[in-house]
């Protein structure tokens, strides 16, 4: 045999066993890694159309080189199918049903045109050996049908080289290069068929099927050395990227090693790459955030950015070495601010008087406590008003239900108007209103009693084409909390301001009694 011809044979029967070693490798190891299937019925349609090429290759007749040719055409049309769904599975993504029968009618199909050539010579319109050769080599004139399998294995490889890339473009830095080494596996029967085509082939031989398994050595190396059907740090940096809470790895110095966008977005304002910045740095006009992480420990943070109020949990976790030392920390970071937001709205209507909008009596009584706590660290006054309207049930028998609504809502709104956000203002039930001046003496709580005294006697309230006029009563208490003073409590302080708006109310109503002037009355009141 021609020592030239015996060479060729030897390289293309080291390239089906390197691709037959590699399917058999794939069936124990890999059978259950995403891709791992595919890439295993590959190279093994890879090494058994390289054997028959081979065969094909040592043929001396035409019926024996006609009969290879067949043969090959068994393995050759669907590895294009095989390998585009490696690429699919490996970047993760399901094909649908009628994609994978057009996967593999289109080779079928090809399959059955090159069996029938004889028929219609519509895939080749020729075949004979070579003479002019040192050894006979199988010379082909190919038909239409030969380039609608020639398109269809050319789409397969730019379709998986499309999506690989798409991916790179998804996955970190540190990921690309497997996704890289894939692409040249892609790309390498490519060359070799640009080789083939442009004649430069010697005698015609087309390496093709040994260029088929050294393009699954560059799988087969992605597969070992970047572990290519590893899909779990690509599935990890996937989820990293896609979590909506923020996650930002720092080292044991407090420079930035990782972070997701979630974090990115998070740090508002912050536009730079972090990576390799060391925390001061980053956080050097946030002190008190810059402090959280220094103290390292679980909190919630409110902060407000450009007049928006944004509440975040602040989670700490250690990263350990393999030997347990500390090299670094997850700094993990949750948006809280809508459910903040949603629990303030809910504390508001828990806290609010449907009507009025003042304070509920549970809500007053409960900052009315706070206040007095407050007032008792250092010493000072507190003053209570209450205060009802005059004959309210006429007013409704009168002029209805919903006039007596706007009448209370009259009496809402004349105290947002005296009011400062110091005092607290509540509906207390009914006509009844109170309201706590935590800082004023008694002076300026019958000061302000009196101006909604005269504001509500004066006013008018249109109700359709009627006036209603209303007044109301007051009852005020006032008292100086010395510092831990025990004795003083709101409830008694209620019970006060309500003794003095009942002594109110007796003495002829749309008044002003303060406890304790009125000595006779309240006493009258207390017997009885
Ligand atoms: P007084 O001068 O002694 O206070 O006489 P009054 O008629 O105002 O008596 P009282 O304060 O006991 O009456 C309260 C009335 O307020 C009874 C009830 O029908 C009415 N009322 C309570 N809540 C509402 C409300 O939400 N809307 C309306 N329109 N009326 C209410
Ligand atoms: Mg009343």
């Amino acid at each position: 045999m021609e020592q030239e011809l015996l060479n060729y044979a030897l390289i293309i029967m080291l390239g089906g066993l390197l691709s037959l070693g590699m399917s058999f490798y794939a069936l124990f190891r890999l059978h259950a890694a995403p891709g791992g299937v595919y890439y295993c019925v590959a190279t093994f349609l890879a090494s058994m159309f390289g054997f028959s090429y081979l065969f094909e290759l040592l043929s001396t007749t035409l019926k024996s080189t006609w009969f290879w040719l067949r043969a090959e055409y068994v393995f050759l049309p669907f590895i294009p199918a095989c390998t585009l769904l490696m690429c699919c599975a490996y970047i993760g993504y399901r094909p649908k049903r009628w994609m994978y029968v057009v996967l593999f009618a289109i080779p079928l199909s090809t399959v059955v045109m090159q069996h029938t050539n004889e028929l219609h010579h519509l895939y080749y319109t020729s075949l004979h050996l070579s003479t002019d050769t040192p050894f006979p080599v199988s010379r082909i004139e190919h038909g239409p049908y030969f380039y609608v399998h020639s398109f269809y294995l050319y789409f397969c490889l730019a379709l998986g080289v499309v999506l690989l890339l798409n991916q790179a473009r998804q996955v970190q830095l540190r990921f690309r290069l497997q996704i890289f080494t894939m692409v040249a596996g892609l790309l390498t029967p490519v060359i070799a068929s640009l080789f083939y085509v442009s004649g430069q082939s010697m005698y015609g031989i087309d390496l093709g099927p040994v260029f088929i398994s050294v393009s699954f050595i560059f799988h087969s190396i992605a597969l070992f050395r970047y572990q290519m059907f590893d899909v779990a740090p690509i599935a990890r940096d996937i989820v990293f990227e896609s979590m909506a809470d923020g996650v930002m790895v720092i080292n044991e110095n407090d420079v930035v090693v990782d972070y997701n966008r979630a974090m990115k977005e998070l740090m508002l304002g912050v536009t730079m790459n972090l990576v390799g910045r060391a925390m001061t740095d980053i956080l050097h006009n946030r002190p008190e955030l810059y402090e959280l992480v220094e103290v390292g420990q679980d909190c919630e943070y409110v902060g407000w950015y450009e007049n928006v109020r944004y509440c975040y949990r602040i989670r700490f976790s250690p990263v350990l070495s393999k030997n347990n030392a500390q090299v670094g920390r997850i700094i993990h970071v949750s948006d809280m601010t809508e459910q903040a937001n949603l629990q303030d709205q809910l504390q508001y209507l828990a806290d609010t008087d449907g009507l009025t909008r003042l304070f509920n009596k549970t809500a007053f009584m409960h900052r009315a406590n706070q206040e007095l706590e407050r007032i008792a660290r250092r010493g000072g006054h507190l003053s209570m008003i209450m205060f009802d309207i005059d004959e309210f049930k006429q007013v409704n028998d009168t002029f209805g239900h919903e006039a007596g609504d706007m009448a209370l809502l009259y009496l809402a709104d004349t105290v947002h108007e005296y009011t400062d956000d110091y005092m607290l203002a509540g509906r207390y039930g009914g006509d009844e209103f109170m309201l706590c001046m935590p800082g004023s003496d008694v002076d300026a709580a019958c000061e302000l009693a009196e101006k909604l005294r005269g504001h509500i006697a004066d006013g008018e309230i249109s109700v359709e084409s009627e006036r209603l006029c209303i007044t109301s009563s007051f009852g005020v208490t006032s008292v100086y909390v010395a510092p831990d003073e025990q004795e003083i409590s709101i409830p008694l302080l209620i019970r006060q301001a309500d003794q003095a708006l009942y002594a109110s109310k007796r003495s002829g109503r749309n008044r002003v009694q303060v406890y304790g002037e009125l000595d006779g009355i309240v006493r009258a009141v207390d017997a009885q």
